[in-house]
């Protein structure tokens, strides 16, 4: 839960900051904002901490995701790698811009596994999103090398790794285009809300464009601003960026927290017959949101899983979620989008034609079978870690 678990005094300060100019809006008003633009200063901070040159705030990640690949010009008739494992947006935002989706396989990161790439890459493919799955870093060094080989564009999903690294460098600054999602669940919390990163001005401009109906937000008066190209409109608002500051404070206070409660139960974890643990490409780089690890078989798993919550442990086994694994999603499978004309799969422009057979994903459907998942709290005091490393000891016990 992060951000959500530490709402506190610092956020209320500063959203009353926005409420008492009554300026909501983060653009123009600006003798009534009276020097108070929180969303400006939130993507300077951001962009500051990540060490991208660029931070924009959206309305969601999902807006992100979509801002980001219309900002490189990703559209009908062209595909986009993506992997199994993901939350459901990543594939939506492919479609949202008339793209199609091609999944492809993950690794023993829970990521998308930088091998599989060239397997999915056809005449269409302009481009690959890896997803840094549950708070940790995919292989991005090797991601962005297959891609650059291969003259693709690279869109991080960094949904739920925000504050997470590789080798030293923030998730998200890897890609051409990276992006963050606040929801209510993500590690930095806005209620809703997003962030789009990059180094490139181009990219940058066409993002600010898009997400703003192409406003170039150079006059004083917004009805006076130049048009650049059509858009729409998935503006952050200057309580998602007040929110969005108090919460960026508290995140490295966050990870620290959340790793010290992550080593305890990863230690207890350690005794049980047969575990095994994610591969993280820089153990260094997790920002400890969640704790995967795994059993020989997916029998064992089930079994496991099973003895844990009879001891009040909630574990996600992902080859069963509704949400995050493309096999068990039957809309998308049955091409159910919004539009009574299939749109894009069924997009005369579209020469294509991905498929989401189990058989393309095969790591996928081994390493998420015999895979647990724990989420870590950031508030974890003693007595609960105790009582889990209990839980643990009892349901081994019971393998
Ligand atoms: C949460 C999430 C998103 C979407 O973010 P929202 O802010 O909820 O729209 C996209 N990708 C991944 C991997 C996510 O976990």
């Amino acid at each position: 839960m992060a951000g959500a678990e530490v709402i506190g005094k610092e956020e209320i300060k500063e959203v009353l900051e926005v409420l008492e100019t009554g300026i909501l809006i983060r653009y123009n008003f600006d003798v009534e904002r009276k020097g108070v633009f929180k969303c400006r200063e939130f993507e300077e901070a951001f962009a500051k901490y990540c060490g991208a040159r660029y931070a924009l705030g959206v309305t969601s990640g999902s807006a992100a995701l979509k801002v980001a690949l219309m900002a490189m010009d990703i559209g009908p008739g062209d595909e986009v790698i993506v992997p199994a494992f993901t939350f459901l947006a990543t594939y939506e935002a492919v479609m949202e811009v008339g793209a199609v989706p091609v999944m492809a396989d993950i690794d023993t990161s829970l990521c998308l596994d930088p091998d599989d790439i060239p397997r999915k890459i056809t005449p269409y493919t302009k481009a690959v999103i890896p997803v840094h799955m549950c708070g940790a870093p995919a292989r991005i060094d090797k991601i962005v090398a297959v891609a650059r080989q291969h003259k693709l564009l690279v869109l991080e999903d960094n949904a739920q790794g925000c504050g997470a690294g590789f080798k030293g460098k923030k998730l998200g600054t890897f890609g051409d285009m990276g992006i963050f999602s606040f929801d209510y669940v993500k590690t930095v919390t806005t209620g809703e809300g997003g962030m789009v990163l990059t180094d490139n001005k181009d990219l940058a401009d066409r993002a600010e464009w898009y997400h703003d109906h192409g406003h170039d937000h150079k006059a004083a008066g917004r009805a006076m601003d130049g048009r650049t190209i059509l858009g729409f409109n998935y503006r952050m608002n200057e309580i998602q960026g007040a929110l969005g500051l108090a919460q960026l404070r508290k995140l490295d206070g966050i990870i620290a927290a959340q790793r010290k409660n992550k080593a305890s139960i990863r230690e207890a974890l350690k005794a049980v017959k047969g575990i095994g643990f994610r591969d993280i490409p820089d153990p260094a780089g997790d920002s400890a949101t969640f704790l995967a690890f795994n059993l020989p078989s997916e029998d064992r798993a089930k079994k496991f899983q099973k003895a844990l919550a009879g001891q009040g442990i909630d574990t996600v086994r992902y080859k069963d979620n509704m949400w995050h694994y493309v096999p068990n999603w039957e809309h998308f499978l049955a091409r159910s989008t919004a539009s009574s004309k299939k749109y894009p799969f069924n997009d005369p422009g579209y020469k294509g034609k991905a498929d989401y057979r189990r058989e393309n994903i095969p790591q996928a459907e081994d390493i998420l079978g015999r895979t647990l998942v724990m989420g870590i709290a950031v508030k974890m005091p003693e007595e609960k870690i105790a009582t889990i490393k209990k839980g643990i000891e009892q349901a081994a016990r019971e393998l």
